[in-house]
């Protein structure tokens, strides 16, 4: 298999906003909360689970808003304010992780979702891997999908 090589990078769909990311990401999700939906305009996000220290912006200024998410936490998102993509979302206080959306990588080929979280509002018409990690809501413990996402073998440990 091959190894996907550090920084890694994307951007927004218009090129205004560009970022990389210099560890690998702990873990990728797909997330059903009724805010992913909303936010996606579409049926759930992929989030790639990444260290806040290893993430920085290369070239534009996001633009920031906030919400509170279905668990009751403080979110922030990154936005590009030219096109509107969403890059990543935080959280304040800080949790030292950030939770970016995967489709903005500028490669995709490597990003398998562990599991799915929120499936308690997910569409009637999903289907479900039997071997996918399955959360009714928020996870208190993601070592699952930490593990199954290191088990895949696509960085360098
Ligand atoms: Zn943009
Ligand atoms: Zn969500």
């Amino acid at each position: 298999m091959t190894k996907v090589s550090l920084p890694v990078e994307g951007g927004c769909q218009c090129g205004e906003l560009r970022y990389q990311v210099n560890q690998p990401p702990l873990m990728i999700y797909c997330c059903h909360c009724s805010n992913c939906q909303k936010i996606s305009g579409s049926a759930f996000a992929v989030s790639a689970t990444i260290m806040e220290a290893s993430f920085e912006f290369t070239s534009g200024e996001p633009r920031k808003t906030t919400w509170t998410s279905d668990a009751g936490n403080q979110r922030y998102g990154y936005i590009c304010g030219e096109c509107g993509t969403r890059i990543a979302h935080g959280q304040e206080p800080s949790i030292g992780v950030l939770s970016l959306r995967a489709g903005t990588f500028d490669d995709t080929s490597w990003v398998e979702p562990a599991g799915h979280i929120w499936i308690k509002s997910a569409q009637s018409w999903m289907n479900f891997g039997t071997d996918d990690i399955l959360c009714d809501v928020q996870p208190t413990d993601y070592t699952p999908f930490v593990e199954k996402f290191k088990a895949q073998g696509h960085f360098e440990s």
